[in-house]
């Protein structure tokens, strides 16, 4: 150390820190060491080395895995009617769930070793992409077993003995998992908890042995209803110390078979109208020996950090996987609505109000996807993403919830009627869903994101807090004094480059040669050095306070997360082989991206309470508003890539369902390529402004054209229909739930008759 400048300066500044700084709680610090930074970390120094994020591997699926969604997956799909599930049944069909068991959907995470499919965290989420776009249902039911969980907390955590008991039974749907954490106290805030377990004598396969008795009350349990073991987080006692001296030993995760004494599930909440499972569950007196305990008695009490760690996995999954196929899904079907309905004589996606939410749609659906792979490539490397997980879950559903609400306003009446023909609102309805289960979004943006980004991604910022959490005096001065003034040095590289870059408009920040996308990143070098000198400042003015001042952390959560959306979008160009055809949306990404950034920089710099921090930030970050967003004529080309049949189109779809059995789905995507192919003749109607029947008649159309217009006529007719009912089929519909959709019109006429 060097003990002259510890003694006079570093000292007094330790003192201080001491008091300033966050001092970190229990759930904060195991959840900060239970995950890793990476990508994010770079975006936070203020001078990201691109090669690290060009060397990242594309995730791709092996020949198995892809077998796998050609076969099951698909066929899955084609055996669901989601609105007999979500309006009639209530339920997945039993041939349903017994494909799902037969073909080891519940057991995609789970090692082959131990029974289960062993898939990559890519392969996981292209399936619950896919099957998102057909049924949510179904894709929730496949979503959760293979999420956080007793799959995923087995597998990191479980004794042997464990593993090879519960997973081959996971793995084949033999057992169902549910996990159940949230109850009416806690929800975001699970250290609320009154689930208790007390550590006793009981009486398990006619023997005394040393047990914990549960007692619980849960709720919006995914799978409760139907499980056969239920992951139990609860707050395990040793009141008579039978295991030690601690009586409070902490959150802790057990495995509760359901058929056991006392144990309550069956009863069913109905989430959003979507009929996946979902209840509450309660215990009464319930005995399970220790070795319940997911890895056994020397997990008692590490619950809390066994959750975050099974959730810097799931969390950069499901949901993702989810906003993802609402996201494409609606810029897939919007794009094509667009192109077959027409009002005052054009297709409504040639005027510009309609172009506008078709641009976005376009560039979000292009960079979110961006942002899935390289999350699944960072989750492949066996890497815990837990800030980029709660980006992922956060953004991809609030990017999700934004995509759907332009679909259906482009869609109007069509996404409003409800019934069999619309093929909006089960995914419209299952937005909030999305924004709320792991992790409701709001604490996920504001505490979360930010709270734990700025701590572990923050080149020093750990360092410094564990140096002032440090017990011994004289050590914790000591680390202090080395983590703090390689602090203060960061700091001032990163104004001086901060500096250097805002004022020069990025023109030589650092940047890889990318051809046509090069200008994106020296940009994303410029706001990134902005970031790294904002959060510095935020540290230094509001130390311990800035945890309570959400909106800032929450707007610099927002920043780290679009430059996270963004720098994937131009991993994608790249690894995509730098398709000149996809430059457009790459651009509006980068545009509205750094517009965003540029906006929440100024909000934060304008809200940070010491206003001298606030002008060096102004003169040192934002000399004036630099970002001007897309411009219309941008907007209006990415709107065209999904509005005209193009390869910029098919790669942002990827892989969707694209309907079967003649649904409505199926009929849009049957009716559009018949559109683009009948233009030119409409055109030629157009210009000689007749009818059909008039062009016939005047010998402008040959026969095969006719019958082709007939037939594309016949197949507008049908996209644009909606669900309509009699009368009786509406009562029948709220009253008796089997008659629409179980039964023809005339069978219920016999039924009435009789
Ligand atoms: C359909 C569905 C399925 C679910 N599945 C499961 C499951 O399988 N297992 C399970 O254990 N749980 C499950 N949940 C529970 C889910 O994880 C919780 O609903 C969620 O954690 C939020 O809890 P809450 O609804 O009680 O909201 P609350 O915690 O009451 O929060 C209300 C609002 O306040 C915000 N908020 C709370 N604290 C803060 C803060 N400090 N800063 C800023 N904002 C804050 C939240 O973001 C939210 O917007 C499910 C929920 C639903 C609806």
């Amino acid at each position: 150390m060097n003990s002259l400048r510890a003694k006079i300066l570093t000292r007094p500044i330790h003192r201080w820190a001491k008091k300033a700084l966050p001092a970190l709680s229990q759930t904060e610090s195991e959840a900060l060491t239970a995950g890793e930074v990476w990508w994010e970390a770079e975006l936070f120094s203020g001078n990201p080395d691109w090669s690290k994020l060009l060397d990242v591997k594309t995730p791709q699926l092996s020949v198995e895995e892809q077998l796998f969604f050609d076969g099951p997956c698909q066929e899955l799909c084609g055996m669901i009617d989601d609105w007999k599930i979500n309006q009639i049944d209530g339920d997945l069909p039993a041939e349903v769930w017994q494909f799902l068991r037969d073909n080891k959907f519940f057991g995609m995470i789970i090692p082959k070793s131990h029974g289960g499919l062993g898939f990559s965290a890519f392969a996981h989420s292209e399936i619950v992409r896919y099957i998102s776009t057909r049924s949510v249902a179904a894709a929730v039911t496949v979503m959760v077993p293979n999420s956080l969980g007793p799959g995923e907390l087995l597998h990191q955590f479980g004794t042997d003995e464990q593993k090879d008991y519960w997973l081959p039974r996971l793995a084949d749907g033999r057992e169902l998992p549910a996990f159940g954490l949230t109850s009416a106290e806690a929800g975001s805030d699970a250290s609320a908890m009154v689930d208790e377990g007390v550590i006793c004598k009981g009486h398990w396969d006619g023997e005394e042995v040393l047990g914990i008795r549960l007692n619980w009350a849960k709720r919006y349990i995914t799978l409760s209803p139907v499980c056969t073991v239920l992951g139990l987080a609860f707050k395990l006692r040793d009141p008579d110390a039978l295991l030690g001296n601690e009586e409070g030993l902490g959150i802790t995760c057990a495995l509760v078979p359901t058929g056991l004494d006392g144990v309550e599930t069956g009863r069913r909440h109905l989430p959003s109208s979507t009929m996946f499972m979902n209840g509450p569950t309660t215990g009464k007196d319930v005995f399970i020996p220790l070795d319940y305990i997911i890895g056994g008695p020397e997990f008692a009490g590490k619950g809390w950090m066994m959750l975050m760690s099974a959730l810097a996995a799931g969390r950069g999954i499901s949901l993702p996987s989810m906003g993802c196929a609402a996201i494409a899904y609606s810029a897939h079907t919007t794009g094509a609505y667009a192109r077959i309905r027409e009002q005052f004589n054009l297709p409504i996606g040639k005027f510009g109000g309609v172009q506008a939410r078709m641009g976005r749609l376009a560039a979000d659906a292009y960079a979110m996807d961006a942002a899935r792979h390289l999350t699944c490539a960072g989750l492949d490397e066996g890497r815990a993403l837990s800030v980029i997980s709660a980006i992922m879950k956060a953004h991809a559903t609030f990017k999700m919830r934004e995509a759907i609400n332009d679909a259906m306003d482009v869609h109007s009446g069509k996404a409003v009627i409800d019934g069999p023909s619309n093929y909006l609102l089960p995914l419209y309805r299952a937005v909030p869903i999305g924004i709320t289960v792991e992790g409701a979004n709001i604490v996920t943006r504001s505490l979360i994101i930010f709270g734990q980004g700025s701590i572990r991604a923050h080149p020093h910022m750990l360092d410094n807090i564990l140096a002032l959490q440090e017990f011994d005096p004289h050590k914790s001065l000591e680390m202090f004094d080395k983590s703090f003034w390689a602090h203060v040095g960061h700091t001032t590289m990163t104004l001086f480059r901060a500096w250097g870059r805002a004022w020069t408009g990025g023109r030589f920040a650092p940047a890889p040669d990318a051809g046509k996308a090069t200008p994106i990143y020296r940009q994303l070098a410029r706001w990134s050095a902005a970031y790294a000198l904002t959060a510095d400042f935020a540290f230094l003015t509001l130390g311990g306070e800035l945890k309570r001042k959400e909106m800032i952390s929450g707007r610099m959560g927002d920043i780290l997360s679009e430059m996270y959306i963004l720098s994937a979008a131009l991993k994608r160009w790249e690894d995509e082989g730098r398709q000149n055809a996809d430059l457009p949306v790459l651009e509006y990404a980068a545009a509205a991206g750094l517009k965003r950034v540029q906006a929440a920089l100024d909000e934060v710099i304008n809200n940070l309470p010491a206003r001298w921090a606030a002008w060096i930030l102004k003169f040192f970050t934002l000399p004036g508003s630099t970002v001007a967003g897309p411009s219309d004529q941008l907007a209006a080309i990415c709107s065209d890539l999904i509005f005209e049949p193009s390869a910029t189109r098919n790669r942002i779809t990827g892989q969707l369902f694209k309907g079967a059995n003649g649904d409505a789905l199926q009929v849009l995507n049957d009716c559009y390529p018949k559109v683009i192919d009948m233009a030119p003749v409409m055109k030629r109607l157009r210009d000689a402004k007749k009818s059909p029947e008039e062009a016939l008649e005047a010998g402008l159309l040959d026969d095969a054209e006719w019958a082709n217009l007939k037939e594309m006529k016949s197949l507008v007719d049908k996209v644009v229909a909606v669900d309509e009912y009699s009368p009786d089929e509406f009562a029948d519909l709220y009253r008796n739930p089997t008659a629409i959709g179980n039964q023809s019109s005339d069978e219920r006429a016999i039924e009435a008759a009789e």
